[in-house]
């Protein structure tokens, strides 16, 4: 379906193809595993097709409920068509609860649920570890304007409360995740990228097992059970 030569982008989790319409990519999910900015690396066993399989149903979800996504379709199992955007270079970070940097950051312990969700916005760049910014940073430095930012909260919020639903009748806590989004050919802003255990964390209910990329960044273990583990409890939904 599609050929090396045509890839035009390699990042730490997918690849991207061109095709024969200048205004589709085929996203390639990879088992690739990353954390820290690239300082642990690894690989989790079938990664690619179980993210690929979930941000599927989470990008279908969200389209029945009016949010707007990259997805056009699945290809194959790793594999999907998507709308070519231009990616805004910003990291939009929604907390429920406070876990992972902000809770280090602010030295409280990981778990405090928040009545209020914190928004937060870090500039995507690798070399310089997604610093954490805020609207007058994205707006000086013409990342994105006021009313871009506006328009990115604004799905961002829609997008938390979907999801929140979502995962709450699977038994699991949303509790962060990272989006973000992009403009097509019409400079609309769409989201892309992908939602899945990579990106967000995940925590069962009851328990409070972690079901997420933390099993990979703190050592520990089953990893792709927990990734297959979330597949199938939303796969009943
Ligand atoms: P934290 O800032 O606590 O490390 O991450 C907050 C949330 O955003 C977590 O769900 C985490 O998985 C996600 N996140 C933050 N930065 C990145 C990133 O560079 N890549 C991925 N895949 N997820 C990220």
């Amino acid at each position: 379906m599609f050929k090396e030569e045509d890839q035009i982008y390699e990042g730490k989790a997918k690849k991207v193809y061109k095709t024969e319409n200048e205004n589709e990519v085929i996203i390639f999910y990879k088992d690739d595993a990353t954390a820290f900015n690239n300082i642990k690396k690894g690989s989790i066993q079938n990664k690619g097709i179980l993210n690929s399989k979930i941000t599927t149903i989470i990008f279908n979800l969200l389209k029945e409920n009016g949010i707007e996504t990259h997805f056009i379709k699945t290809i194959d199992e790793r594999s999907q068509l998507c709308k070519k955007v231009t990616i805004i270079p910003l990291e939009v970070i929604v907390r429920n609860t406070l876990a992972g940097s902000t809770a280090k950051l602010l030295g409280i312990e990981e778990g405090l649920v928040l009545d209020t969700p914190i928004f937060e916005i870090s500039y995507k760049k690798d070399e310089l570890k997604d610093p954490l910014i805020n609207d007058y940073h994205a707006i000086s430095l013409k990342i994105a304007t006021r009313e871009e930012l506006d328009n990115i909260y604004a799905q961002t919020k829609k997008i938390n409360e979907v999801l929140k639903k979502f995962f709450d009748k699977a038994n699991i806590d949303l509790i962060d995740f990272k989006i973000e989004f992009g403009k097509d050919s019409n400079g609309k802003i769409i989201l892309a990228d992908e939602i899945s255990p990579d990106c967000a964390r995940l925590w069962d209910k009851d328990t409070k097992k972690k079901l997420d990329k933390d099993r990979f960044r703190r050592d520990l273990g089953e990893i792709e059970d927990a990734y297959i583990e979330v597949l199938s409890r939303i796969e009943k939904l």
